[in-house]
């Protein structure tokens, strides 16, 4: 395993066995997690989200959350994050000796209603509830507020800037370390994302998290470096892209982890990242998920003769 002193340049937080998992219907036996979390983190991944803790009847897929959790937590240097709706999962999470922490806080009013039955103002209510437990239980515990549908939501169409600006600054009010921008239903473009991280650090400042890009409609790439073009230096993507969207066919979930780790260390940007590790990661996957499409153009493409490319360096 990489030495977690090596100094990257951006953090890649791995979503897969989150986001990923609970995006496909089939459920990954535990060990097969087991192995899969272990072959991220010999590829050199530092951070990883490896569960949600949420009621077992509605995602059966994250019954194993503790014990995941558990297992991860022997990969010293690991950050193991789980994500968390509400004050129980928040609990249920700290217990189980997570590093991090992140609550979905939906900028769409809809979106909300649908997912949390919640407004947004009770929501960012919620957030303080759970800010204030870390507080008292584990202050060592991070906890990041992920501002979903920033970019547009598939119930209610535009979602205002203001209005995503306005929530990441109330996050912060409520105590979190850190909040983030997601394009949870893949709707951004490059400029609005640029447009909205530069509005929301200017708010926020060091507080502004990571980016969370879908690749819905094949602009993950390009949204994630306009991100980085200002300033935005933590990057959430899944092996293969797990969690492909049931509404458009063809096109892969999160932005595909492969594929943006090519992008930055052929660009000179260190990931901290073993590629040719990374993609051998995908058996151990895919020995979990058989019959579940594996995305990605770097595996399907293969590595040039010349990787790493020492003249980018
Ligand atoms: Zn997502």
């Amino acid at each position: 395993m990489p030495s977690t002193a090596t100094p990257i340049d951006v953090l890649i937080s791995e979503v897969g066995p989150r986001d990923g998992l609970q995006s496909v219907h089939a459920v990954m036996p535990t060990a097969d997690k087991f192995t899969w979390i272990d072959a991220l983190v010999a590829a050199g991944l530092r951070e990883i989200e490896v569960a949600s803790f949420v009621p077992a009847h509605l995602l059966p897929q994250m019954a194993d959350a503790t014990d995941v959790v558990r297992h991860a937590l022997r990969h010293s240097g690991l950050t193991v994050m789980a994500l968390v709706p509400n004050l129980r999962g928040a609990q249920a999470a700290i217990a189980a000796g997570v590093h991090k922490i992140t609550i979905p806080v939906s900028a769409s009013e809809a979106h909300s209603l649908a997912n949390v039955r919640k407004t947004r103002e009770d929501m960012v209510k919620e957030v303080r509830t759970i800010v204030q437990y870390r507080n008292e239980v584990a202050p060592q515990v991070l906890i990041e507020a992920g501002i979903s549908t920033a970019f547009g939501c598939t119930l209610q169409g535009d979602v205002a800037e203001d209005d995503v600006v306005w929530l990441a600054a109330a996050v912060v009010a409520a105590g979190v370390d850190e909040s983030g921008l997601s394009d949870t239903t893949g709707m951004a473009n490059p400029a609005q994302v640029r447009r909205l991280f530069t509005r929301v650090r200017s708010e926020i400042g060091s507080r502004t998290g990571a980016a969370h890009m879908h690749n819905t409609r094949g602009l993950g790439l390009a949204n994630c470096l306009a991100a980085y073009d200002v300033g935005v230096r933590t990057f959430d993507s899944s092996l293969a892209g797990l969690g492909g969207c049931p509404y458009a066919p063809g096109a892969s979930g999160n932005v595909v982890t492969e594929d943006l780790v090519f992008m930055f260390e052929a660009m000179g940007i260190s990931t901290g990242v073993d590629l040719t590790r990374l993609m051998a990661a995908r058996s151990a996957l895919q020995h979990g998920l058989p019959g579940e499409p594996l995305y990605g153009m770097t595996p399907e493409a293969g590595l040039p003769l010349n990787w790493p490319n020492p003249t980018a360096r």
